[in-house]
């Protein structure tokens, strides 16, 4: 075959996971000018990853990316293949020998861990667990949250602690009308919790809160923020480290932790208080979280690599309610490397490497590459480089089937795969479902309820 002959034969690239990085992946390899044929695979039988069950209820301007995705989903050369497990309903393996490249996009969806004594006692959850329950994913739907107690704790101070922290936060009245899932929202709506402590293990400079999420922490209708004074005085370190101008994201907290500080005390208000420099130390309760008892840390180490360490000094806060924000973790894959110890798989710019040594055909974008970071436009870039990188390594010379090799494999483990276009009926339905409650939509959160509106 010529050069020219093999240029005009079809790339088939798999990808797997339907998140924001997968769908920039896709819109990067439809632009890219080369005769690509995308199949998105996705577990769920609804795209759109932590778009749809990671991004607040509260948030709904976040969502509007789901514009762009859709655009590309309606591409003639990109299928969407929902309700479909890479590593059970067909291996990575398998999707190699019918694509040209597998480019895996499949997040990063288990928590860090944090092992202390007393970690087993019910009420206490990681965040993750808390988002996909009020979001409505199926795998978060059965769980229950006792939100009888007055005192809450979360752990760590990023945007997901801001989040979680809002929404037990706010009052009933300014979620209701969100896409938030029914369950939540009646548990929600009885809630007894007053106080919310959002404990980090260093100090304020080092919140990892974006500016605009800790002022949205801070002018909930009825809450006040607090912090200690005592608590936001910084060392010599952090000093050094507000003087860098890349490093205004942390004036900023500063400046409004300085303002929580001065707070007066109110009655029948809830209350969010920031907590600075206090480490888990362990759980305490007999059948139930009761309390949670820290350890107070001393910042050590040079600016920006200050590190916790801990001091002899304790304090115990009361809780019923134990949500722990402290990061993600990728998830490995049969026949894929992994790095155990950062969550990640092993890549250079994306191309998946087993030592130094880069697999033919294997690409990775988004959490999975990078790790836990970034909003949902940082995903863009990240997935342009790893696409650049597969269509230099790309040869259409290799005859490849695609999706005509790959449905029949489905078809013979009878898979119950999810098109675009069923994915709309869908839509459709949630949509339709919100209408009388004044909610965008009405998610369906068991996966045979969604099964059923295609029947
Ligand atoms: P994150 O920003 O990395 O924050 C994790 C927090 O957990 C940090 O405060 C960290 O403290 C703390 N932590 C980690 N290990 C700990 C331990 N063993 N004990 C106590 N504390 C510990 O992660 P995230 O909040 O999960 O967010 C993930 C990404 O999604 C971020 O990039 C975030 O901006 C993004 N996101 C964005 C939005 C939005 O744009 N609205 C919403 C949600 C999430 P150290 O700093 O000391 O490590």
């Amino acid at each position: 075959m010529s050069g020219k002959d093999a240029s005009r034969q079809k790339l088939h690239i798999a990808i797997v996971g339907s998140g924001p990085s997968g769908f920039y992946a896709a819109e990067a390899l439809l632009r890219s000018g080369r005769n690509v044929s995308i199949d998105m695979i996705e577990r769920l039988p609804t795209p759109y990853g932590l778009v749809r069950s990671g991004v607040a209820p509260d948030h709904p301007k976040l969502k509007q990316a789901i514009a762009v995705y859709a655009g590309i989903a309606r591409d003639e050369n990109f299928n969407f293949l929902g309700n479909v497990t890479a590593g059970r309903d067909i291996s990575v393996g398998e999707l190699q020998q019918t694509h040209h490249a597998v480019l895996l996009a499949c997040g990063a969806h288990e928590d860090r861990t944090l092992t202390i004594p007393g970690g087993g006692l019910p009420g206490n959850h990681s965040a993750t667990e808390f988002v996909g329950w009020y979001n409505g994913h199926p795998d978060f739907r059965e769980r229950t949250f006792d939100l009888s107690h007055e005192a809450a704790v979360v752990i760590g101070q990023g945007n997901v602690a801001a989040d979680v922290c809002r929404i037990l936060a706010k009052p009933f009245d300014e979620l209701r009308d969100s896409d938030i899932a029914e369950h939540a929202l009646e548990v929600l709506a009885e809630s007894k919790i007053q106080e919310i402590h959002v404990v980090g293990r260093r100090g304020p400079a080092h919140a990892k809160f974006t500016a605009k999420e800790l002022r949205e922490l801070g002018g909930i209708a009825d809450v006040t923020a607090h912090a200690k004074p005592e608590e936001c005085v910084l060392n010599e370190e952090s000093r050094l480290e507000l003087e860098d101008r890349a490093n205004f994201n942390a004036v900023k907290n500063l400046e409004m932790f300085g303002a929580f500080a001065k707070q007066v005390e109110t009655r029948g208000q809830r209350r969010i208080r920031f907590r600075f420099c206090l480490s888990p130390a362990a759980l305490v309760g007999r059948d139930r979280v009761e309390a949670i008892s820290f350890v107070r840390n001393r910042l050590e180490g040079p600016p920006f690599s200050q590190k916790a360490s801990a001091t002899d000094q304790t304090e115990t806060i009361s809780c019923g309610l134990v949500l722990r924000s402290i990061g993600y973790r990728g998830v490995p894959l049969d026949g894929v490397p992994f790095d155990g110890l950062r969550g990640v798989v092993p890549n250079v710019a994306g191309r998946i490497v087993d030592g130094e040594k880069p697999l033919r055909g294997l690409y990775v974008t988004g959490w999975l590459k990078r790790g836990p970071t970034g909003i949902i436009g940082t995903n863009r870039a990240d997935s342009i480089e790893t696409v650049e990188n597969l269509l230099a390594d790309a040869s259409e010379q290799e005859a490849k089937s695609g999706a005509d090799a790959l449905l029949p494999l489905l078809e013979a483990r009878r898979v119950r795969w999810v098109s675009f276009a069923e994915w709309l009926k869908i839509d459709a339905a949630e949509i339709e479902r919100g209408k009388d409650k004044g909610k965008p939509r009405e998610k369906f959160t068991r996966i045979d309820e969604m099964l059923n509106v295609l029947e």
